[in-house]
């Protein structure tokens, strides 16, 4: 659980990270909340709150802040009237708004990323430890998921024969294949095919040493590596045909592979779909920027604020 309290003027004036269990119940964790809660209160009274953002990493509805399905959390069951809930837990009419962390950032990326700071439309997307997804930004349509299906990209099915159940239960999901967890199981099952690889050097495989020897072309994870590139240019493949961003930006741990990876990815989308016309797709590999959920939460709040005032503005 990552706490920030931000000013007016976006500043941070208090930073926390509070660990907790993936797939803790939700009494654990709206406590943990309330903890949290109780204690900026005391220092900041209540009155001075303009509102509180929870950034999930689940599907949500943002018309009805209800948390429809929360993948890493089964536990909590699907359709969480999550704003409600912690609502009632803190005691508080302070509003609470409700989105995925991907689309709070999204709001936020003209900050961190002057190259959308201009443009009419572009696509998010965050590859590595949480997943792959999505956030869209669309000008003429300010970028909320209320239709909480759209930039499920993640969830897109690149590989139908695919043997291994994702996360969300299906099977073939982008997220699935090139899920780091599942990078390191295809390393270790070609270790009699590949003895020698540097990835094996140090007894138990991880993404780190497989990110190593892919830079130094060791075969195995110049393979491991172009196969995960592979998943990645279809799934942007098949967003463009969709959507048709003017600029798709990606980050994520996957992008530690650095500018032979990007090539890869850049060389692979050239052949997957609409393969005579070239520079269809503006892809950009950018860093990043855990900062900017935060952020983008408190910029959320603050619109909200302002639509309350002046609920004709666009
Ligand atoms: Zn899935």
């Amino acid at each position: 659980l990552e706490v920030t309290l931000f000013n007016l003027h976006l500043k941070i004036e208090l930073q926390k990270r509070v660990p907790f269990e993936r797939n803790s119940n939700l009494e654990v964790i709206s406590e943990l909340i309330k903890k949290e809660y109780d204690t900026i209160v005391e220092q900041k009274s209540k009155a001075n709150i303009l509102g509180i953002t929870i950034a999930v990493h689940a599907l949500v509805n943002t018309k009805t802040d209800i948390c429809v399905h929360a993948i890493y959390f089964p536990s909590w069951g699907i359709n969480i009237p999550l704003a409600q809930i912690i609502s009632e837990k803190l005691e508080t009419d302070i509003p609470i708004y409700v989105d995925s962390w991907i689309w709070l950032k999204t709001q936020i990326a003209f900050k961190y990323y002057p190259i959308v700071a201009d443009v009419d439309s572009f696509v998010l997307i965050y590859s590595g430890r949480n997943g792959f997804v999505t956030g869209i930004y669309n000008r003429d349509n300010i970028s909320e998921s209320n239709s909480h299906l759209i930039g499920e990209i993640g969830h897109m099915i690149v590989n139908p024969n695919d043997k291994q159940m994702c996360q969300c239960g299906g099977y073939g999901c982008v997220e699935s294949l090139t899920d780091i967890k599942r990078i390191i199981q295809n390393g270790n099952a070609e270790r009699e095919n590949y003895p020698n690889s540097q990835i094996f050097k140090n007894g138990e495989v991880t993404f780190d040493a497989i990110i190593k020897a892919f830079k130094e072309d060791d075969p195995l994870a110049v393979k491991l590596l172009d196969e995960t590139a592979s998943w990645v240019a279809i799934a942007i493949s098949n967003l463009n045909l969709i959507l048709f961003p003017d600029i798709v930006l990606f980050e994520g741990e996957i992008c530690l592979a650095g500018k032979k990876w990007y090539k890869m990815v850049e060389e692979k989308l050239e052949k997957v779909s609409l393969v005579r016309f070239k520079n269809k797709i503006n892809l950009k590999f950018v860093e990043p920027n855990f900062e900017a959920i935060a952020e983008g939460s408190a910029y959320y709040i603050f619109n909200q604020f302002i639509k309350n005032i002046y609920p004709n503005l666009k």
